[in-house]
């Protein structure tokens, strides 16, 4: 063989083996990074959502493509990211690790662990982005899903499946709110994922501090984007949690997800989109905001029984400024929701706490899964409150009043100190029906206002301690005994309370 036949030989060997590294096509270049973003140049082949990763192994996520380059947001620091560093397809959309192994840790926007406890141990994933299910995998609300809050679960009652937007300006018992419904669902089998979007570190500390010494992180799962984290982060957190949830609700199980809060959610997808270059529309929003938690939140579903009947309850919370709930991404969020909790600032400073404004507020599918007797209980109570309203403004002009006038004004006082609520005490259902029995047949008018709280705190340990059975009927969705059985119950109690605490307490009474 000549020296030539052999060169050609050679050559051809070697572009008959030459195969095409496939990833050699799935490799592209940064050409421009910074806050959090990065375009990059030779990413072709790549698809909306899909993930991506830098040369240092930072993740990140296809968020534009253009014709010659596409957007890319970074889950991450972006400081040690360069122009001209390779950036590598991962052929799969953005994932998150799921499963039981996520209970009782706090992870990042990413789910990965970021208290002391050591790797979470699972292999399963799910897509960030779902769809969320059909109406054909749907059935409506039937079961309650309890926040052990006088107020919620009388006026404004949630179902399992149900999203309920908490909605209130500044410090006003949002999280609160929250936090107390995930302390009521010890020991009901419903898992909580409690998503901190843009909050404080020192607040999301807090937070797993009370869960933890409540025995709440048991079932539970925090997710934090902490306000320091880039915007990426806080936009994708509620997406992530959803699919966390998501596993358990396809598993039958009944999930209840705090998304805490979608203002701050909706600031760093405007901060995103941006830097992205996308066209700003009102308030500077992307077009697409609304569809930012209308795909979000239509993932909470209660789902057939076929599909093994589980549920995602949702309660977004929103932030209003000065309370005007008809801003932008108020109304919106309001209208994707299946009704909306109204915290008013003035309320809370006055005292009443929780500080929902009974008015505003509404629950449009939750009285289907009232429970029974908490139905017959509450029926009135929207309206008497609403009357008691009234009559307080009309007659703090100081005119005389009627003994009718009067009677009602008692009973109204009687009815907004029953709704506040001190911080973390739920109360479970079977007691509340009680409470909220006795004071529509006018028990507590007998008593004084300021003593109606400690009242309440007899009679729910009576009941506990002598009437268990009777609670647990109640919240086994049994319709109420009869009055003649309740009144005998309560006037035991409230007679002896009275004679012990009311007329003990009067001066001269001693002797
Ligand atoms: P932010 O706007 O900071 O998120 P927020 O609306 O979530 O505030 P919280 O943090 O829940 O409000 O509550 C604000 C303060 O009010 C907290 O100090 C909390 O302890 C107190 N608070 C909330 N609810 C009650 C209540 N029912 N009784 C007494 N204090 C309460
Ligand atoms: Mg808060």
């Amino acid at each position: 063989m000549s020296a030539n036949e052999k060169f050609t030989n050679d050559v051809l060997r070697q572009i008959q083996d030459f195969k095409i590294d496939k990833k050699l096509e799935e490799i592209g270049t940064v050409s421009y990074v910074g806050d959090g973003i990065a375009f990059s140049e030779g990413l072709d082949n790549a698809m909306y959502g899909e993930m991506v990763e830098f040369n240092d192994g930072t993740i990140g996520m296809v968020q534009n493509l253009e014709t010659d380059q596409v957007g890319v947001i970074i889950f991450g620091s972006y400081h040690q990211i360069h122009e001209g560093d390779i950036i590598r397809r991962m052929n799969h959309t953005m994932e998150v690790p799921v499963g039981k192994a996520l209970l009782g840790r706090v992870v990042d926007a990413l789910g990965r662990p970021i208290d002391d406890k050591g790797p979470i141990l699972t292999n399963k994933t799910r897509p960030v982005e779902a769809e969320a299910p059909g109406i054909m995998e749907r059935q409506s609300v039937k079961k309650p899903l309890e926040t052990g809050i006088k107020a919620i679960d009388s006026l404004v009652p949630i179902g399992r499946g149900q999203r309920e937007l908490i909605i209130g300006d500044r410090k006003t018992g949002k999280t609160s709110l929250a936090i107390d419904t995930v302390l009521n669902q010890k020991g009901k089998d419903v898992i909580c994922i409690y998503v901190a979007i843009g909050q404080k570190e020192s607040t999301v500390k807090n937070i797993v501090h009370t869960l933890t010494n409540r025995g709440a992180m048991d079932y539970t799962i925090v997710m934090t984007a902490s306000a320091s984290k880039p915007a990426p982060l806080l936009y994708i957190a509620p997406y992530a949690a959803t699919a966390m949830a998501e596993e358990f609700m396809y598993d039958g199980k009944h999930v209840l997800i705090i998304y805490d809060d979608l203002s701050k959610q909706a600031a760093a997808y405007r901060e995103m989109s941006l830097l992205l270059k996308r066209p700003p529309g009102r308030e500077a929003y992307p077009g697409d905001i609304f569809y930012l938690h209308s795909r979000l939140l239509e993932r909470s579903a209660k789902l057939s029984d076929k599909l093994g009947g589980g549920s995602i309850t949702s309660l977004p919370i929103v932030e209003t400024q000065a309370g005007d709930i008809s801003a932008y991404i108020p109304t919106n969020v309001i209208s994707i929701t299946d009704g909306q909790i109204f915290l008013q600032s003035d309320l809370f400073f006055s005292g009443v706490r929780p500080a929902i404004n009974a008015g505003l507020s509404v629950s449009r599918v939750g009285g289907s899964a009232q429970l029974k007797a908490m139905k017959q209980v509450s029926g009135t109570l929207r309206l008497d409150l609403a009357s008691y309203r009234e009559l307080e403004a009309f007659t703090s002009f100081g005119s005389d009043i009627d003994e009718m006038t009067a009677r009602q004004l008692r009973r109204g006082e009687r009815i907004v100190e029953v709704l506040k609520q001190a911080l973390h005490r739920p109360m479970r259902s079977g007691v509340q029906i009680v409470v909220f029995y006795a004071l529509g047949n006018g028990f507590f008018d007998k008593v004084p206002v300021n003593m109606i709280h400690t009242l309440e705190q007899i009679i729910s340990d009576e009941l506990s301690t002598y009437h268990s059975g009777l609670l647990q009927k109640l919240e086994d969705n049994q319709p109420l005994p009869t009055e003649i059985e309740l009144n005998a119950i309560l006037d035991k109690i409230v007679d002896n309370f009275i004679l012990v605490h009311v007329e003990g307490n009067k001066p001269g009474s001693d002797q």
